[in-house]
Order: C-alpha cells, then structure tokens, then sequence
C-alpha cells in the first residue's frame, strides 16, 4: 500500500533520490565500487560535494555574490553554537527572535558566549504566532530568527530590515519558498527536514563577516576554516551530502524553487481551506502566521480521536500525530510530499466527518 509520509524530520524524498542513492551504495559511478566505501579525497566525491555546493547556492540565487555554502555534520544544533562563536565579540551582544523551541534553544546556547537580547518571543502564548512590532538593536552583532518553526507551525513571512547581519535557521522551509536570500547573512539548515537524510547541515555564509569577531575558534567549530577546506576540513557526510546533491538536483529539474513553492502553496492551501471549513478541527497557529511546511490541528473534540486515527492510518498515512507541547494533529508537507498525498488526508478529513455526523443523528 502506498504510504502518504507526513513525518516532521527526518521526512520524505523524492523517489529518484531513494533510487540513486540506492544503486550508487551498489556500484557509484560504475566505479565497481560503492558510495560507502569511496574516499572522500577521491575525485568523484569531490565532484560530489562541488556539485552540492554550487546547487545549494545557485537555487537559492546567491551564486557570484560573496557566499560560500557547506555542508557540515552536527545538525542545525551545532549552528546554535557556531554562530555566536564566530560573530559574537567578547563582550558583544546578539538580538534574538524567541519564536519557539528551536529558537529558544539558539538562545540558550547564545548565553554561553555573551549578552543575548530577545527582542520579542511569542512564548506567553504557546508560540502560535510571529511578532511583529520589534526593533532589532543597532549596536547588535548580528540579529537571528528561524523562519519556520516546524513544532508550532508558525512561519515568519517577513524578516526586519537591518544593518546588522541577519542569521537564520531555515531547518524546515530551505528551498520551499522564494525569498531574497541576499538579505540574509547566514542561513543553516539540518538537512534532514527538505534536503536530504539526517547527518549533514548546510550553511550558507556570506564570507566577508567573518573573521572579525576576535575570538580564537576552535578548529572545527571556525566556518573559515571549513571555507578554506572547501567543506573538507575532516571526513565530511559523505552519503548524506550525496543524497543532498540529489535532491537538490531533482529540485533544480523540477524548475527550482519558483515551481515548488506553487506546488507548496496549493498543497497547503488545500489542507488549511479543509481545517477551516470542516467543523470538527481546529488549527492552532495565527492564521497570518500559519507554515506552508508544517499545519497544526486539533480535534474539536478529543473523543473522536480514535475514529480518526484509526481512518488516517487506514488510508497509509504516516507522522500525522502533534509534537506533545502541542498535541493534535502535525501534518509536515515538505516540497517532496504530493498534492495527491494532501488529498488523500483532506478525504480522510471528510471522511471522518460524515461518520461523526452519522453516529450523532
Ligand atoms: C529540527 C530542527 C532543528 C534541529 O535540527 P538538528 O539537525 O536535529 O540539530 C533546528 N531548527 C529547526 C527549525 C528544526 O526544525
């Protein structure tokens, strides 16, 4: 039966991906050898992690424009350090935007280097919706949001404009939607919400903020570093980054981000018009604010749950359950989820409803 995945991360792929990646762990390249078991220093992984940095900037439309991507392990968790120790001056200050549980933890680590100003956070409210009327401080070192916050299904549709360097965890809507990358000065992004498998976190950087920051940077902790090494400053990921190139291409092929995102719109349009119209859910997030990536639902009624959960799972749907600071119902529609796959839920829904309206009358 087919499955319909709707897993928050690590999530689905296109199909392609998980075929070439299979037969590249079978024979890469026709080298007679498999992807596992290649050097990285080999001149077909280098190619690779070329090709997957050159993509990674090209799709996001910052090729020739002073940014460098790599492709770094230590998930986007890692980034939550990386980047105040690499921009943060002793002494110095950063500017945070709290909009939920990923955000708060780039906080959390953000203390550990310096002063960290939360310019706003939605927190009393359960981070349901994005603030809006906030400044970001002048003397800052850099100011850093997340733009789609994958638990609470909020996702910010406008970012500040400021003088100060702008760094974004873009984990779970990367490469979903246009925006002008060239505002931003780092993005990351844990590879395996709409990129690729688990292990490998791009980063986009534009090169000449750094290096100015004072600090002595551990070796493998310096994005200098890894620039210079090309992202091959240790043993890089090297399957993960290979199925990332995948991916990436597959995205390039299918007309790039402009073509995505419409698919992405539809998709999302489709599923919230259902949450809105039929009387037995809810949505949780602020309806400006809602994830074109991740919607959140509830039940109007929490005793139908099991009618429900046992209709979804019949019809081969997968990781449609909340994360339990919020509860309910995720649905996480990554650019590689189908149109078919939402319609396949939104009947469900439908479904659910004259079986409820059934036992009722
Ligand atoms: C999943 C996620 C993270 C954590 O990613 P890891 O790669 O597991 O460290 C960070 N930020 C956002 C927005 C996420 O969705």
């Amino acid at each position: 039966m087919k499955k319909h995945n709707y897993s928050a991360g690590p999530c689905i792929l296109p199909q392609e991906v998980f075929e070439k990646s299979s037969d590249a762990i079978l024979n890469f390249n026709n080298s007679g050898l498999s992807i596992l078991e290649i050097s990285h220093r080999s001149k077909d992984f280098i190619a690779v992690m070329d090709e997957a940095r050159a993509l990674a900037l090209e799709l996001l439309g910052l090729e020739g424009k002073g940014y460098q991507a790599l492709f770094l392990q230590g998930g986007a968790s890692l980034e939550f350090l990386m980047v105040p120790y690499n921009l943060m001056r002793e002494n110095g200050k950063a500017a945070y935007l709290d909009t939920g549980t990923w955000a708060s933890a780039a906080i959390k680590e953000a203390k550990i280097f310096g002063n960290t100003e939360i310019v706003a956070s939605s927190k009393e409210e359960n981070y349901n919706y994005i603030p809006k009327n906030y400044s970001v401080p002048a003397d800052a070192d850099y100011f850093h949001c997340t733009s789609n916050n994958t638990i609470f299904g909020t996702q910010m549709k406008e970012f500040p404009s400021t003088n100060v360097p702008v760094v974004c965890d873009m984990s779970s809507d990367i490469f979903s939607r246009q925006l002008d990358f060239s505002k931003f000065d780092i993005i990351y992004a844990g590879a395996q919400k709409n990129m690729g498998p688990a292990g490998t976190t791009l980063v986009v950087i534009k090169e000449e903020i750094l290096g100015k920051n004072g600090r002595t940077i551990p070796s493998m902790l310096d994005y200098l570093k890894h620039i210079k090494a090309e992202s091959m400053y240790n043993t890089p990921s090297v399957f993960a980054v290979y199925a990332s190139m995948l991916t990436l291409q597959w995205l390039k092929k299918s007309g790039g981000i402009a073509a995505i995102e419409k698919l992405n719109t539809e998709k999302a349009t489709l599923l919230y018009s259902e949450i809105d119209r039929n009387p037995l859910f809810k949505g949780t997030a602020n309806v400006a604010d809602r994830s074109m990536m991740n919607a959140c639902f509830l039940l109007e009624n929490e005793d139908h749950a099991p009618i429900f959960d046992a209709l979804w799972k019949a019809a081969g749907i997968i990781g449609l359950p909340g994360h339990r600071s919020v509860g309910g119902y995720r649905a996480s529609m990554y650019n590689a989820l189908s149109l078919e796959s939402v319609q396949v839920l939104v009947d469900v829904m439908q479904d659910f409803e004259s079986k409820i309206s059934d036992v009722n009358f």
